[in-house]
């Protein structure tokens, strides 16, 4: 197999910054973000670090698991053992399932046509019993990701498919394999590969290609999702800056539209997250935040040996009841043990009785949401009601 692998010379890795499939949702709903964020350095913390120790077993192992050979998942973590094995069952379980084997580990490539969108997909597995090929992406952080319409599992299809140059190649099924969510299932999509051939030229194409012919102010496309984990937000971006000062400048409190502001209040949510988050991580450094600086806080007292504790306690003669302390189980475990015992309607019905229900608070949320309207009587409409006025006539 010929992959394709990085040309320092070329500029491939500028363009992989620029538009990193990790990205492609952010880029794609803000093309000018691909332009904000190229040059801005990546928080690494504990979990991306374990992300990345995981990613590199699984690149060096997956064989050896496939092939039925000893793993050493010793030679991680113990908090991290579990998820490399669970991440590699699932490929031997692919495999085994679709008569699949690897063609690919770590492939490195750019998408065909649109050579400045690059990057590296984990794993290819090719059946040749279903002229299908499978493009594996790990993931193992706990916020849920999904392969149905996963515009980076897309693009690593798209540049794992001219691998597979001398195979008639018909459809494509895209894995995301995250051990902390689906355990033991990925989560899967197939598509045949004129839909995704498809996928590029409608909706992929007419970004990358806007990117270079527009002004950036004009494709500056702030939103939740895309804002949420853009890296420009902080400082870097004039459009997040603008909703800012337009949600915080009272002057002009009067003329505004209270919706509009409530829509954006979302954005500068996250915002608010990112500046602190950008200058703790700032002070932890080391560095110098105008008026600001590093504290620790209180911490929660708690006993060193809660049995030695005890008697210690007991010891002094206090009282098994003044020095402890019990408190009746929550709603979902009685529920759960009442389920076991088999009890009659009556006895069913007993005990739903013992349990409260509060109206839940008043929230609010946008027009389209589909829960139920509260509907509240304004204080006029109430008055007009109560107040008959044809009787004064
Ligand atoms: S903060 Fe939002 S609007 Fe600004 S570049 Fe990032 S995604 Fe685009």
């Amino acid at each position: 197999m010929n992959f394709l692998k990085p040309d320092k010379g070329s500029g491939a890795e500028e363009h992989s910054k620029m538009f990193p499939p990790s990205g492609s949702k952010r880029w794609m709903l803000c093309p000018g973000s691909a332009e904000l964020c190229k040059d801005l350095p990546d928080t690494s913390g504990p979990a991306a670090k374990e992300g990345t120790l995981l990613h590199a077993f699984c690149e060096k192992n997956v064989k050896l698991r496939v092939n039925e050979l000893p793993v050493n998942y010793k030679s991680l973590d113990e908090k991290l053992a579990p998820q490399a094995e669970l991440a590699l069952d699932m490929v031997y379980n692919l495999c085994q399932e679709n008569k699949a084997v690897i063609v690919g580990i770590e492939i490195w490539g750019s998408v065909p046509g649109l050579e400045e969108i690059c990057g590296t997909a984990d794993l290819v597995l090719w059946s040749s019993a279903t002229k299908e090929i499978f493009v594996v992406d790990y993931k193992f952080g706990f916020r849920e990701v999904i392969a149905s319409n996963n515009s980076q599992l897309r693009i690593y299809s798209l540049i794992a498919i001219p691998i597979m140059r001398k195979e008639a190649v018909e459809h494509v099924t895209m894995c995301i394999i995250q051990p902390k969510v689906h355990e033991t299932k990925p989560s899967i999509e197939t598509v045949l590969i004129s839909e995704l051939n498809e996928w590029r030229d409608v909706e992929l194409a007419p970004i990358y290609k806007g990117i270079s012919d527009m002004s950036l102010s004009s494709i500056l496309v702030p939103g939740e999702e895309q804002c949420q984990w853009c890296k420009a937000k902080v400082e870097n971006c004039s459009k997040m800056d603008s909703n800012v000062s337009s949600v915080l400048d009272n002057d002009e409190v009067g003329d505004k539209d209270l919706g509009e502001r409530l829509s954006l209040v979302p954005l500068l949510r996250g915002w608010c997250k990112a500046v602190e988050a950008e200058a703790m991580s700032q002070l932890e450094d080391g560095q110098e935040v105008t008026d600001h600086k590093l504290i620790r806080k209180r911490a929660n007292r708690a006993w060193v040996d809660p049995v030695k504790t005890d008697k210690w306690l007991a010891a002094r003669k206090i009282k098994l009841q003044d020095r402890t302390t019990s408190k009746i189980i929550g709603i979902p475990a009685a529920e759960k043990m009442v389920k076991t015992l088999g009890l009659s309607k009556k006895l069913n019905n007993a005990f739903e009785r013992l349990i409260h229900k509060p109206e839940g608070k008043l929230s609010y949320a946008r027009a389209d949401d589909p829960r139920q309207e509260v509907v509240v009587e304004s204080v006029e409409d109430a008055l007009n009601k109560s107040y008959d006025f044809t009787d004064l006539i």
